[in-house]
């Protein structure tokens, strides 16, 4: 057996979701929302039950829908893999409220509110010819941007807010065995710059999408305020929602950049390090702030989440470092400095004369507390004092 043949065989296999845009035609679509409405029948039946306290367990719920499909014409008429599943994701979800902490009960799902989403087996779907069929005969174009590593094992179907309608497949596929890195980087997230590294090649530039869609968001919304009735209870024009929908569209695209740009980078990142250390940013800091930092905010949130589940993923050594004093710390001799004023773009320290970009010096000390096992700069300091205090 060659070294080869040894990996190949030893390849750990993941399940991940693929989802595609799915372009359903005005009859498919129609389908799908009756669907819909059957199945949140069924959800919110449910939660009745629950509510009600018949302990609805997946074995009564079953139960009860082998009667109502056999006195409900309009159930029947259903595909009862999407309704038995719709009854397994809420049997999960009120499991879950009494042993994940925080979650609460399952709600109702309301018509107004409640986006579509349905769940189906393989017994409740295929693929043929490109197309995504689902039972009663319904065939859905599917947009495919990639390729499926292997066959589905179930998919979800939902609409999002803007109307458009999605397949995300669950399928299993063979890790990516990255080579083993001793490569370390330390990440420093910042406005201009996304992600300060300390190896400039991956530094993440910041690309401004949702500043250039500014001033489509803000003709979408002088729309809606010309358009808008008064009055609390008041229907607003189809006119009103189409422009709702224009400034809504333009936010995701730039979003949908910023998440692809993320991954690309993260990917990059994850490649090329063994061990990654990053400031545990958290974006409370900037929100009260203006327009430009709310962008950067999201821009550095949609990096972080990235970088982190690639890492974990690809078994990368991540390390959060505390973002306190990483910006007043030497990376050469791990002195403490006065606070740096924000404009003061380079570092200078007082104990050894050290100089450098002030990014650039955060980013060492981030990866110099994750190497020396710290998490935050002060684990470090301390173990360096005291470390001094013994030799003296
Ligand atoms: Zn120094």
């Amino acid at each position: 057996m060659s070294v080869v043949d040894h990996m190949l065989a030893n390849v750990p296999v993941e399940t991940v979701r693929y989802s595609y845009r799915l372009r359903p035609g005005a009859g498919a679509r129609r389908a799908l929302e009756a669907e819909w409405h059957r199945c949140r029948f069924l959800w919110n039946e449910a939660v009745y039950q629950g509510k009600s306290g018949n302990k609805p367990t997946r074995a009564k719920l079953g139960k009860l829908l082998t009667a109502a499909r056999k006195s409900s014409t309009w159930l029947r008429d259903g595909s009862q893999n999407a309704e038995q599943q719709m009854l397994c994701t809420y049997a999960l979800a009120r499991e879950h409220s009494f042993k994940v902490k925080g979650r609460g009960k399952p709600k109702p799902k309301k018509r107004k509110t409640a986006l579509p989403s349905l769940e189906y087996t393989t017994r409740g779907f295929s693929l043929r010819d490109g197309r995504l069929i689902l039972p009663k005969g319904v065939s859905i174009p599917v947009v495919w941007s990639r390729d499926l590593p292997s066959d589905p094992r179930s998919v979800r179907v939902y609409r999002d807010s803007l109307g458009d309608w999605y397949a995300s497949f669950v399928v299993r596929r063979d890790t990516e065995v990255l080579p083993d890195s001793d490569a370390g980087i330390g990440i420093d997230w910042g406005i201009a710059t996304v992600a300060n590294t300390t190896d400039a090649r991956f530094d993440l530039r910041y690309r401004g999408h949702r500043k250039r869609c500014a001033p489509q968001v803000a003709k979408a919304q002088r729309k809606m305020a010309r358009r808008r009735r008064e009055g609390k209870k008041t229907r607003q024009s189809k006119d009103y929602h189409r422009a709702k929908r224009d400034s809504a569209r333009a936010q995701k695209k730039a979003a949908r950049r910023t998440r692809h740009e993320s991954r690309v980078w993260a990917g990059h990142v994850v490649a090329n390090h063994g061990l990654i250390a990053v400031e545990d940013f958290k974006p409370k800091f900037l929100f009260k702030s203006r327009m430009a930092r709310k962008a950067a905010d999201a821009a550095i949130g949609a990096a972080k989440r990235e970088l982190l589940e690639r890492g974990r993923r690809a078994g990368r050594k991540v390390v959060m470092v505390r973002p306190a004093h990483t910006t007043m710390t030497c990376s050469e001799c791990f002195a403490r400095n006065k606070r740096l004023e924000l404009d003061v773009r380079t570092f200078q320290c007082d104990a050894c004369g050290y100089t450098a970009g002030r990014d650039w010096n955060a980013a060492r000390v981030i990866l110099a507390t994750a190497e020396r096992g710290g998490r935050s700069v002060d684990d470090v300091s301390h173990l360096r004092s005291s470390s001094l205090g013994l030799a003296l």
